[in-house]
């Protein structure tokens, strides 16, 4: 086997390759630490400054809004640890399809007034917070671009909706595989907490951040120095910030004609998976969805063995959240849209990036072929 094919771009994308010089430069000439105060400090500092400036301005936000962190599941684990430690019985309200830096994180911190909005069978949200406690709730998380379906939630309205029936508390949303991919105003939104990570539009890993309307709503849960305005001690990822600033920027520049082309790649497999007795869609392609992300179903074989298989070929891809590959059969998300996959049947998730060619494309059309010639005796 020669060429890779990646197209599992949901889990994590490839570096910008110019990246590589400006970690270079932080790790090598701005190395030092931005709490310093001799002249190498003050320029690590205002490195990060320039940073912070840039990804506000990129979601329009203040820089004081942003917080930055180690990635989307500690931003995700902030905000709602910090809505629970403001109540002694905290009331939270989230969808099904949450990732499981969400999920779980409601499961640890939220004990008996959790409650789960209902959604259709493409995992748009369809509940209107009745039958919960809307008016008590202190947070509510839901996720604006699915991991595993790709399916789009309107978050605009979904906070409309709640504020309407009553809702005072904070709205939060992880908009992890959203931003770099879609526009995002957080005014126009009008959300108290946004998510994001760097790997997923090609920055370094181990770096995102928290977007917060009102940072007196967020006390520190790593406690220490006062770094990120004492809301999250610890030294700077300064070369991590630089390169995630600048990897959203170019995202964010090059946004439409990326759209573009991804819709066309996903069309290409999409008809491709309608022509074919073996593979489905797994949500309707009307639905409101992402371009970057395609599920797929198919009946010639388990998940795994599919994966193996297009593997085998050097074509990458996954069954589902990454996060949950140690125990890929079990999937909340397909569960939750009544699309979990029957025995001998695989659900495979597509994804691309702006480094995605045509080329991956009919590699994996060539190899879903192969695999069907394999598997369909
Ligand atoms: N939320 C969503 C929607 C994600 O897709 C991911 C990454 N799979 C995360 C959170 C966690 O991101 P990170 O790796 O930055 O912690």
């Amino acid at each position: 086997m020669d060429k890779i094919h990646y197209l599992d771009n949901a889990a994590t994308t490839k570096l910008y390759p110019e990246l590589i010089d400006t970690l270079k430069k932080y790790y090598l000439d701005v190395f030092a630490n931005p709490s310093s105060l001799h002249k190498a400090g003050l320029d690590a500092e205002k490195a990060v400054s320039n940073s912070r400036k840039l990804v506000a301005s990129l979601i329009n936000a203040d820089e004081k809004q942003i917080v930055f962190t180690s990635g989307a599941s500690e931003a995700n684990n902030l905000v709602i640890a910090n809505a629970a430690f403001r109540r002694i019985e905290p009331v939270m309200i989230s969808s099904k399809i949450e990732h499981s830096s969400v999920k779980k994180t409601l499961n640890f911190y939220v004990s008996s007034h959790l409650y789960f909005l209902e959604n259709d069978n493409n995992g748009i949200i369809i509940d209107d917070f009745d039958d919960m406690e809307i008016d008590a709730a202190n947070l509510i998380t839901i996720i604006m671009v699915n991991n595993e379906i790709g399916t789009i939630q309107n978050i605009k309205e979904l906070i409309k909706k709640a504020r309407k029936k009553g809702f005072k508390g904070l709205f939060h949303t992880d908009a992890t595989q959203a931003l770099g991919k879609i526009p995002i105003d957080v005014k126009e939104l009008d959300c108290d907490f946004l998510t994001a990570s760097a790997h997923k539009f090609r920055g370094p890993k181990g770096v995102g951040f928290l977007y917060c309307k009102d940072l007196s709503k967020l006390k520190a849960l790593t406690i220490g120095g006062n770094q990120e305005n004492g809301r999250r001690a610890g030294t700077e990822n300064v070369a991590g910030i630089c390169a995630m600033a600048k990897a959203l920027s170019k995202s964010c520049r090059d946004m439409e004609d990326n759209y573009n082309m991804v819709l066309g790649y996903k069309k290409k497999i999409q008809d491709y998976v309608k022509s074919s007795e073996y593979f489905d869609l797994t949500i309707d392609e009307n639905v409101n969805q992402s371009p970057y992300i395609l599920s797929i179903s198919s009946n010639l074989a388990p998940s795994e063995v599919m994966l193996h298989a297009y593997a085998e070929r050097g074509v990458y891809i996954s069954s589902g959240s990454a996060c949950n590959s140690n125990n890929p059969s079990v999937s909340s998300v397909l569960d939750a849209i009544g699309k979990a996959p029957l025995p001998n049947t695989a659900v495979l998730r597509v994804s691309f990036s702006s480094d995605t060619t045509e080329e991956d494309i009919d590699a994996f059309i060539f190899a879903s072929e192969k695999l069907i010639e394999r598997f369909k005796k």
